[in-house]
């Protein structure tokens, strides 16, 4: 059966949600209170209402327990993003996912009932400052508040050599998770499995210890 999904606030973070749900073919009710909004997304969404989230009696209207899954990306309004939140966990939704503007907010989201917190502006910016940090680095993830996950290109102080030689583990402390080549992924490689050109390493670690390897392998 397909799976159902809400999403409440339709800015940009919950537009861009519900549009590429929508277009991964499955069912999404889209809810906003502004009508401007709601028309916007009558032709992409299964269903667009025009609801005040923070109205619990319209929520159980509209079924909104029934959803496998519910999206608040109700940004600046802090307060009607935690009401929406503890409404949504009292109606027992499944799966909650909420969109936080700040540390705090994310804080008190957990507390209350939220399974999943997103901070979008603030995951991007760290991206991006990696990014910009050196063109080796592909990509970055937050895995914790200590702990991520980043995908680097193979640097020229890497090529032809072992991952004995390049002993990441015993001098940073982080793991080399895995190794892509174009399509081809080796998980777990071994020890004496030797860097290529065009290799991508995947690296798990503290982010002081990635720092650490970033700065001596990674960063020219
Ligand atoms: P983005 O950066 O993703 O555009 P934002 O952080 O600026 O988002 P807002 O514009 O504050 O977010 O809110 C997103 C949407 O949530 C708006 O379209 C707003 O009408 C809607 N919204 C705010 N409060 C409620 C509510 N109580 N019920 C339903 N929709 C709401």
């Amino acid at each position: 059966m397909k799976r159902e999904f809400a999403v409440i606030g339709l800015g940009r973070f919950g537009g861009s949600v519900c549009e590429e749900l929508s277009l991964e073919g499955m069912k999404v009710l889209a809810i906003d209170k502004n009508e401007h909004k709601v028309n916007e997304f009558k032709n992409i969404a299964s269903h667009a209402v025009i609801a005040d989230s923070t109205d619990e009696g319209v929520l159980k209207e509209l079924g909104i327990k029934n959803m496998d899954h519910v999206i608040v990306a109700i940004g600046d309004n802090i307060e009607a993003s935690i009401l929406t939140t503890v409404i949504l966990d009292d109606l027992g939704v499944e799966k909650i996912t909420v969109k936080a503007q700040s540390d705090y907010h994310a804080k008190i989201l957990h507390k209350i009932g939220a399974n999943q917190v997103v901070h979008p502006e603030r995951d991007m910016g760290k991206r991006i400052a990696h990014s910009i940090i050196s063109s080796n680095i592909l990509d970055y993830l937050e895995l914790s508040d200590d702990y991520s996950m980043v995908e680097v290109a193979a640097s020229k102080k890497m090529l032809g050599k072992t991952l004995i030689d390049l002993n990441i583990r015993a001098k940073f402390g982080c793991n080399v998770v895995a190794i892509k080549n174009g399509k081809d992924i080796n998980v777990s490689p071994t020890a004496d499995y030797k860097i290529n050109f065009e290799d991508t390493l995947i690296v798990i670690g503290a982010d002081e210890d990635i720092s650490k390897f970033e700065k001596h392998y990674v960063i020219d």
